[in-house]
């Protein structure tokens, strides 16, 4: 036990069209607190130079699974001066949605896809150029001919678990160097806090292998899959009866501009009927269909009862935003 421990204070930037990870450390005192800090907004898309400074509010933290021992990771915020949430800040919104609709207990799973690159080639792609046998074998594969990546996967999952995050569990996916893990169920913004954590995670745990990961929505153009971030979600109603599973799949169909519009940057380039997806200009549901936008998974018809999955969300989208509307739509279109 040291007198002083490290806390990373992470936060979301105003990267456009999609927000970047930023983290810096402060060393605190043993027992003291995480305190507000703040930070140059001037360099993150944030503020102007004149009038840079941006507030970090602590908003969740948990074990740090890198530095270990008394080290944290603490999530932030990111409000303006006058302590109201700044235009870039996302969870403010979130979590005043998941409030005004607690009584109904909306769990959340998130299914977050990735890909792994070794400067600019994908993993498993080969180094001299060109391109790897077509997609087939890659899903949930094994052997060293057919999964790329394996050891950063692993060490990430198990500095997930020692943060304490709700993560789910890991899969290797259809193109090569393409991988997914999921958070969840639990509510919002919990879920999404612990998604930008575990990003946050992979991010800097892939900074040891040399390996980095991206949320491209359609990182290699052609007959390869995309990168989704499936948004699984059930409330008390849902998980009671499968007609109300079928009363919020219907609700999400009738605002579908509106979500699609903030399912993430280029999800048109995602969404385009092929590849396991549904067009990103027409909305349809239905029974273990993975061509549909919105899947209701056979369980959960033998169940009479349970949770939909909503397909649209790309990867790079912000959990904040996607689990705030699909709260907002299932209560309130
Ligand atoms: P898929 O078959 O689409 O690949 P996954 O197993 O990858 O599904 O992900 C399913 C996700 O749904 C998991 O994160 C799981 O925790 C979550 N989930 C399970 N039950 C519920 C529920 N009742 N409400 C919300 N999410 C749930
Ligand atoms: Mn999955
Ligand atoms: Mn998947
Ligand atoms: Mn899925």
């Amino acid at each position: 036990m040291s007198d002083r421990y490290q806390a990373e204070y992470i936060w979301i930037d105003g990267t456009e069209p999609t927000a970047k990870l930023r983290s810096k450390t402060r060393i605190l005192s043993a027992g003291e607190k995480p305190p507000i800090w703040g930070f140059d907004g001037s360099s993150t898309n944030q503020a102007s130079g004149d009038n840079s400074d941006v507030v970090l509010r602590p908003v969740f933290q948990c074990h740090d699974p890198i530095r270990k021992g008394d080290n944290i990771l603490v999530l932030c915020e990111t409000l303006l001066i006058d302590m109201t949430p700044h235009p870039t800040n996302t969870r403010a919104a979130c979590a005043a949605m998941a409030e005004k609709h607690a009584a109904s207990d909306t769990w959340f799973g998130i299914e977050q896809e990735y890909t792994l690159f070794e400067g600019s080639r994908p993993l498993g792609f080969p180094s001299g150029g060109g391109f790897p046998p077509p997609q087939g074998g890659y899903y949930c594969g094994v052997g060293a001919d057919e999964v790329f990546g394996r050891p950063l996967i692993e060490a990430h999952m198990t500095a997930c678990l020692e943060a304490g995050l709700k993560i789910a569990g890991i899969n290797a996916e259809v193109m090569p160097g393409q991988w997914e893990f999921q958070i969840g169920p639990v509510v919002a913004p919990t879920a999404a806090d612990h998604l930008w954590v575990a990003r946050w995670l992979l991010y800097r745990i892939g900074e040891d292998f040399g390996i980095s990961a991206t949320l491209d929505a359609k990182p290699v153009a052609g007959d390869w899959n995309g990168a989704g971030a499936h948004t699984n979600f059930s409330t008390i109603a849902m998980r009671e009866s499968f007609d109300a599973c079928v009363t919020a799949a219907e609700a999400l169909g009738r605002r579908a501009d509106l979500h699609i519009a903030n399912y993430g940057s280029g999800i048109e380039s995602r969404l385009t009927g092929a590849h396991e997806t549904a067009r990103f200009d027409s909305f349809s549901f239905g029974v273990s269909d993975r061509g549909a936008s919105v899947r209701i998974p056979w369980q959960v018809e033998v169940d009479g009862k349970g949770y939909i999955e909503d397909r649209r969300p790309n990867a790079n989208c912000d959990p904040y935003l996607v689990t705030k509307l699909i709260i907002e739509t299932i209560h309130e279109a």
